[in-house]
């Protein structure tokens, strides 16, 4: 079977590692000319296998501030987008307690899985990427936080043996001297099993392998889907803006694409405006940066 993924992001690159392994015949397509370009060349480095959903309690409590534009790290400049305030709504009530509490063992259990991954990833693919087991610090301004932090820890101990160490503001401060400056500092969780890496060059390196034997990925850069041209439901060819001239169209005449993956990060609204394009390509709103199998809808 030959599967399309849309996106030569982090996830994209994945998604082809792991379909190729299964024996897949893979081709990406790129509208940049190069892997990772958009948010894969963004990323902070950190492989965080801790963290929990950044919908969380604590955004609502910084809403006033964010709402009257003096909150120090998050700026919103499109109110006016209609599309923006529904995704906004939908943000504020995964933030509520109960939604975040699931959402944070959902997300726990992905994030072990990914470490295993990528463990076994590290030792089949020993290229470099910056990859270090640094470990990472949660800081905590209030006794409420932390001590909220302190018992979830406890789950992760018990549950998935994942040790984070309680620190005081002083051991915190021993084991990270710039954090002194840190006026409301009340304490900290280190958490050993965080690491990391840098993404664009695994990107790049991962690209690398998988252009070669057993994988031969085939990549398609400067290259958009503009249709889709489905048979049944099911997309038996996709029309590709070649990225020479504008108004010039590659055509797959083989069947192509028997699925379709998109792994488009940000810009989830593919189908929007694409002429044949599926409805279960418009789907990825509430999935953004993953890949999703468009099995015959
Ligand atoms: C500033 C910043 C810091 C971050 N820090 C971290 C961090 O420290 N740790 C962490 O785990 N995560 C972090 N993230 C999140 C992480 O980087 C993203 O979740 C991840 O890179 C998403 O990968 P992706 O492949 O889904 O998206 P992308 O990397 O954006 O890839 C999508 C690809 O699709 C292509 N594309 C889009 N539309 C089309 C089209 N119509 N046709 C063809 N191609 C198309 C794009 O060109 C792009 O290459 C951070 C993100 C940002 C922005």
């Amino acid at each position: 079977m030959h599967l399309v993924i849309i996106g030569s992001g982090v996830i994209g690159l994945t998604s082809a590692y792991y379909l190729s392994s299964l024996g897949y015949k893979v081709t990406v397509i790129e509208k940049n000319n190069s892997s990772a370009m958009e948010a894969s060349i963004a990323n902070g480095s950190l492989l965080s296998y801790t963290s929990g959903p950044l919908a969380s309690p604590s955004v609502l409590k910084m809403l006033p501030q964010v709402l009257l534009g003096l909150h120090p790290s998050i700026r919103v400049r499109d109110w006016h987008n209609p599309r923006f305030l529904t995704w906004s709504l939908a943000f504020l009530m995964e933030c509520l307690p109960n939604t975040f509490s699931a959402n944070r063992l959902t997300l726990i259990n992905q994030l072990s899985e990914s470490d295993s991954l990528m463990k076994k990833f590290i030792s089949q693919h020993p290229f470099n990427f910056e990859y270090k087991k640094t470990g990472k610090l949660y800081l905590y301004s209030s006794k409420q936080d932390f001590d909220g932090a302190l018992s979830f820890s406890k789950v992760l101990k018990k549950d998935y043996g994942i040790e984070q160490v309680p620190l005081t503001r002083d051991d915190c401060i021993r084991k990270e001297p710039s954090i002194a400056s840190v006026n409301n500092l009340y304490g900290a969780l280190f958490s050993p099993v965080d690491a990391i890496g840098n993404c664009k060059l695994f990107c790049d390196n991962l690209q690398t392998v998988l252009e070669k034997p057993p994988y031969n990925v085939k990549f398609l850069f400067k290259t958009k889907p503009v249709e889709f041209i489905l048979n049944a439901r099911k997309i038996e060819r996709l029309v590709l803006n070649n990225g020479k001239k504008s108004g010039v169209k590659s055509v797959f005449r083989n069947k192509m694409g028997d699925n379709c993956y998109h792994a488009i990060g940000k810009n989830n609204s593919i189908g929007a405006g694409l002429r044949g394009c599926p409805n279960y390509i418009k789907f990825c709103g509430r999935a953004r940066g993953y890949g999703i199998p468009n099995h015959n809808g």
